[in-house]
């Protein structure tokens, strides 16, 4: 199956979640992609990605992607969160985490974790599929 991913980075993040995008873009584009509007902007411009836009963090987007997650429709959050940075949607971002631990879905907060998560994915989709 599909694996569907969300994508989301701070500011002081961005740079560093388009690094991992080129990293893993093969099996990015294998991929269904959400990510919040200016991170997937980004990656939509800089790395060639498919990439389904949200609003903006601050504008609702990780309570868009919360709600998909909520109705089943993602299977890993990589969310490259600024520990640094007061953010004015703080609790948007605890919501979306906290959606992530209620329904058991992966979610990476920072980069050591999204390798992991990321390279685990890509080994799990390059196994043979059994038959049906
Ligand atoms: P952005 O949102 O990708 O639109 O910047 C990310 C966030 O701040 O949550």
């Amino acid at each position: 199956m599909t694996p569907r991913i969300a994508l989301i980075a701070h500011d002081k993040k961005k740079d560093d979640m388009i690094a991992l995008a080129r990293e893993y873009a093969g099996f990015l584009r294998t991929c269904k992609l959400c990510a919040t509007g200016t991170t997937g902007g980004r990656l939509i411009a800089e790395v060639g990605l498919t990439v389904e836009r949200k609003h903006s963090g601050p504008l609702g987007g990780d309570l868009q992607i919360g709600a998909l997650l909520v109705d089943g429709h993602i299977d890993a959050v990589i969310f490259l969160r600024d520990p640094m940075t007061p953010q004015p949607h703080e609790p948007d971002i605890n919501a979306l985490v906290r959606a992530c631990d209620v329904h058991n879905v992966a979610c990476a907060t920072n980069l050591a974790t999204a390798h992991l998560v990321l390279s685990q994915l890509q080994a799990d989709a390059a196994k043979p599929q059994p038959v049906a």
